[in-house]
């Protein structure tokens, strides 16, 4: 029993050893600055997000503040968000417009260079990225940050940009193409008023059901004008919004007979394409594929 004793002290003494060797060599590493330490970046939403990670790539770390499956335009900080931002040395967002409780906590944000990516006059629409080149400007802006925080990754954000701007540039050819001859140029939407500068850029006339960041608010008049809409024009599809409850968008298809297409505002994200990295060309893409589909183009 005494030796069995006398084994256990010198293993406990042993284990003992191995931790305090382990805790002096774990506090060593993390006291020693790495020779270079990646920004760590916080983005507000899933449209900033998908464009930092163009520019950014392995050269910074990055988080996303407002949750898949959440919407964006009314999200509640908590204390929490406040110490999630201030642990990043960068964030970004898109407009105090877009995001209007940005503005509630900037005065709170210490040590953290809050960039607004997508500025806009008080009356614009503040849903940029919804044209290629507005997306482009964005990730201009996040470019431009990103090499003013990190001089020596700035060779490779120029390079990513360069990449990003011949993609918007294909992008946008395959809309205008896409969208020239289509049998309908109507699009109905149960969703927020996010896809006028699509719309408009494309040539394209957009009914939607609320305004440019309410929901919740869907009056019966609302979707009775809708319903009537598409019987008056004989449209063939009407396009629905990922954080929308489906029932709107299908009373609406019950009433009139069309087809229901999703169209992707980019700002939310649904927990599957978050973890899939879907990026910002390949939800443009859907979007014209649906929108070729419901407005029967022409391929
Ligand atoms: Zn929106």
């Amino acid at each position: 029993m005494k030796k069995l004793g006398t084994v256990l002290i010198i293993l406990l003494l042993l284990l003992g050893t191995v931790w305090y060797f382990k805790g002096n060599s774990f506090f060593s590493a993390a006291s020693s600055k790495a020779p270079h330490e990646k920004l760590h970046v916080i983005a507000s939403s899933y449209v900033v997000y998908a464009l930092a990670r163009e520019i950014g790539a392995d050269a910074i770390e990055l988080s996303m503040l407002v949750p898949p499956g959440t919407e964006p335009h009314h999200f509640e900080p908590t204390p929490g968000t406040i110490i999630a931002i201030s642990e990043a040395d960068l964030f970004f967002y898109v407009s105090g417009q877009a995001e209007p409780w940005v503005k509630d906590i900037l005065g709170g944000l210490s040590d953290v260079t809050a960039v607004e990516t997508a500025a806009i006059e008080p009356d614009e629409d503040p849903h940029v990225w919804m044209t290629p080149y507005g997306a482009l400007s964005m990730a201009k802006q996040i470019a431009a940050a990103l090499s003013t925080a990190d001089p020596s990754q700035k060779s490779v954000y120029q390079q990513n940009l360069k990449q990003f701007e011949k993609q918007i540039d294909r992008l946008h050819m395959e809309f205008e193409k896409g969208l020239s001859a289509c049998k309908y140029r109507d699009v109905v939407h149960v969703g927020h008023l996010a896809f006028k500068p699509l719309t408009d850029t494309y040539g394209l006339s957009l009914q939607a059901l609320t305004g440019t960041s309410e929901q919740g608010e869907h009056s019966v008049y609302k979707i009775t004008g809708l319903v009537r809409f598409i019987r008056q024009k004989k449209l063939a599809a009407v396009f629905t919004e990922e954080l929308v409850p489906p029932e709107l968008a299908n009373t609406i298809a019950q009433e009139t007979g069309v087809r229901i297409l999703p169209l992707y505002t980019i700002e939310e994200v649904g927990k599957a394409d978050f973890d899939s990295a879907v990026t910002y060309t390949e939800y443009m893409r859907r979007n014209l594929h649906n929108l070729q589909e419901g407005l029967q183009c022409q391929a």
